[in-house]
């Protein structure tokens, strides 16, 4: 069994963007800048959202949060976005779910500028991924690709099994996969017999937010386990939704959690925002 080190990318990848910002600043006198929307206190999105702003200020980008309290308006929220895609200094925006339920959320993701939507969220984006078009892919599914094509893991022809089938993970994990020529299934919560599906993958990719929702004897030998799911454990460890001890000794590769998905999620965010602030330099030009 081999380990997919997600952290050791994720380093490469930064290192990858420090390297370009520095060339971009000093041939074209870029800044690649990232706006962030926080909403709320939970602590879960403070984390999120702080990870980051550190790994923007780590590659040298110009980075904003805007923080709101948890009863802010839905004209506020839209206001902030207006202003983002208006300001030259800004060349991606993010806005960290889950908001509020007082918040439309879907009307918030449609006002970003598809140009600028690095989390690849806004429906044009969606659009784009699925015809297999270029355009932004959302953060977490696009680093399990660049970690399976660091391993020269080849998913062309392949079964792969998607567990969980959200917008922000599942389906676009699916769409990427089928792009690259997998034969893809995708599993939720209303599938009958999960077993009976990922036993017959050759890859399982499971985000679901469920400890030790894939255990052993759901997995075939040699089978490549990629574990996105991000649940605190009650002796407040973080473990994905994999039973990493005994899933382990049967796979040929599996992604750690911690130092697995997640470093990715980040360097893709990071890798996203170099690249729309390339194209928005190339406008300007
Ligand atoms: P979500 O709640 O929006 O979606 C969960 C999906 O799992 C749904 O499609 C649901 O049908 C399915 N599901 C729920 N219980 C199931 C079960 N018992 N069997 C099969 N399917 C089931 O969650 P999300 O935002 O997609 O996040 C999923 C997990 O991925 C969470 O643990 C989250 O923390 C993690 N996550 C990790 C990263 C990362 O960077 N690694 C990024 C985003 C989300």
């Amino acid at each position: 069994m081999q380990i997919l080190d997600g952290k050791a990318l994720a380093n490469k990848i930064e290192e990858n963007v420090t390297l370009e910002v520095t060339d971009l600043k000093a041939k074209k006198n870029v800044t690649p800048g990232l706006a962030v929307i926080l909403v709320g206190q939970d602590p879960a999105s403070q984390a999120y959202v702080s990870m980051k702003k550190k790994a923007c200020d780590r590659v040298g980008f110009y980075s904003v949060s805007h923080e709101m309290p948890q009863d802010i308006s839905q004209d506020a929220i839209e206001n902030t976005i207006k202003m983002m895609n208006q300001n030259s200094n800004i060349d991606g925006i993010l806005v960290q779910l889950p908001l509020p339920p007082q918040i439309d959320t879907t009307k918030i993701l449609e006002l970003v500028d598809p140009a600028k939507d690095v989390d690849g969220f806004h429906p044009y984006n969606v659009g784009r991924l699925v015809t297999n078009l270029d355009g932004f892919v959302p953060c977490t599914p696009l680093g399990v690709m660049e970690l399976l094509k660091e391993y020269n893991i080849d998913v062309e022809g392949k079964n792969c099994c998607v567990v969980g089938a959200s917008n922000i993970v599942g389906k676009p994990m699916a769409s990427l996969l089928l792009n690259a020529n997998a034969t893809v299934e995708i599993c939720h919560i209303f599938t009958d017999d999960l077993k009976k599906h990922t036993l017959n993958a050759d890859i399982i990719l499971v985000g679901v937010g469920v400890i030790n929702l894939i255990k052993e004897d759901m997995v075939k030998d040699g089978a490549i386990i990629i574990d996105i799911g991000i649940n605190r454990a009650e002796n407040g460890k973080l473990v994905g939704d994999v039973d990493y001890a005994n899933v382990a000794q049967k796979c040929s590769y599996i992604t750690p959690v911690p130092g697995g998905v997640g470093p990715m999620t980040i360097a893709m965010l990071l890798s996203n925002t170099l690249k729309a602030a390339k194209l928005n330099a190339a406008k300007k030009a």
